[in-house]
């Protein structure tokens, strides 16, 4: 269980979070929605270590981890500018964290194969990062941080660069992870319909706040307020 109390993020003058209470149970599947700019990356950075709240803290099932740095934290990473070592291959991109829980090299061959598979890399298993698109990059780094069923997975607009039919197959597999292995997701999207499709409960922010928390048919049924409601509104 990770809660976070009162956190809050300030660049300089401006407040990017404010005073962000609450707590994703284990298990949970929890997606940040919300307008671009209302601060979903930043309470990201902040679960991962990679910012410092200004303000509050942050817990893991009970104990306080607000000062941690990312790698004692232990979650898996999917996001803008968490690049893949360059000096590694496509394989060995996903292998690594697999070899870090000295996992079997057969279990850590089968693995790797069954990931490249899926994130339609098949072929592409050799070569090297700079070898590859934008998009194949961002699927490698998918592959890497779900390969290794971490406990607790924060991604960043994970499925972006993907097409409609590889965006599917990765949303299956995540909901079989998810359903299989108990990991905690953390995920920022823009798109309402897979906040829909994946989430246990969806958080939705503005300028830095946390409007409403609730499960997905809550949120478009009973939007706590005018703000929730025009915004999915006007997605809709
Ligand atoms: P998007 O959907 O566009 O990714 P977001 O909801 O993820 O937006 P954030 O990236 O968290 O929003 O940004 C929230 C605000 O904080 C933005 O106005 C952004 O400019 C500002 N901000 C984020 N990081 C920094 C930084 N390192 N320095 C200064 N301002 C920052």
């Amino acid at each position: 269980e990770i809660g976070a109390t009162a956190i809050g993020k300030t660049f300089g003058q401006f407040t990017a979070l404010a005073d962000i209470t609450l707590t994703i149970a284990r298990g949970e599947f929890l997606t940040l929605l919300g307008p671009s700019g209302s601060g979903k990356t930043t309470f990201l950075m902040v679960l991962s270590g990679f910012e410092a709240p200004t303000t509050g803290r942050l817990t893991l099932d009970g104990r306080d981890m607000t000062d941690q740095p990312p790698e004692a934290r232990g979650f898996g990473m999917v996001f803008q500018g968490y690049a893949l070592f360059p000096h590694l291959t496509v394989e060995e991109n996903i292998a690594f964290p697999l070899k870090v829980q000295r996992r079997s090299p057969a279990q850590i061959r089968t693995r790797v194969a069954e990931m490249v598979e899926m994130v339609g890399l098949g072929g592409h298993g050799h070569k090297l990062p700079s070898g590859l698109s934008g998009g194949q990059q961002q699927r490698v780094a998918l592959a890497r941080a779900l390969a290794y069923e971490p406990p607790v997975l924060l991604l960043d607009e994970p499925f972006s660069a993907l097409d409609k039919n590889l965006r599917g197959q990765m949303q299956d597999e995540m909901r079989r992870i998810h359903r299989e292995t108990g990991t905690t997701f953390v995920f920022v999207t823009h798109d309402q319909e897979e906040a829909l499709a994946l989430s246990s409960r969806i958080a939705i922010f503005e300028r830095g706040r946390l409007q409403q928390l609730a499960p997905p048919r809550e949120v478009y049924e009973r939007p706590a307020n005018r703000f929730v409601a025009e915004f999915l509104g006007d997605i809709n």
